[in-house]
């Protein structure tokens, strides 16, 4: 039995206003740099069909205890990915979301750094 802790970005195609004050692969290779996650992946959209197909796949296997997704409202999030992960038997307790619109990389990174040890 795995239990490995995934992480995914999430950030609205990269042209949302929301996401253009932090370097998108500079977050993720500093998340990298702190071994906080087993694994992290960028996403695009999480929020639409191929979206919830790639949550469907990345789960299905049973092997991440833990999903960690930095992206829009945390709220907006158990309702956008609850189909996906009822559809595989992902118990919604282990999805920890965080809202990290509107930061830089710095205040992005603390705040999934934050997340992690919040929610271990
Ligand atoms: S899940 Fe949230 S952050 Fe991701 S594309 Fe949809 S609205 Fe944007």
């Amino acid at each position: 039995m795995s239990a490995k802790k995934g992480f995914v970005l999430c950030v609205c195609q990269g042209t949302c206003p929301s996401f253009t004050k932090m370097d998108i692969f500079g977050v993720l290779a500093d998340v990298r740099r702190e071994k906080i996650f087993d694994y992290v992946c960028l996403h695009p959209q999480l929020c639409v069909g191929d979206g919830e197909e790639f949550l469907k796949v990345l789960l299905s296997g049973g092997e991440t205890e833990k999903l960690y997704i930095a992206a829009c409202d945390p709220q907006m999030q158990c309702k956008m990915y609850r189909d996906a992960f009822e559809a595989v038997g992902f118990d919604k307790a282990n999805h920890v979301a965080l809202d990290i619109r509107n930061k830089t990389t710095e205040e992005a990174v603390a705040a999934i750094k934050a997340m992690a040890v919040n929610n271990p």
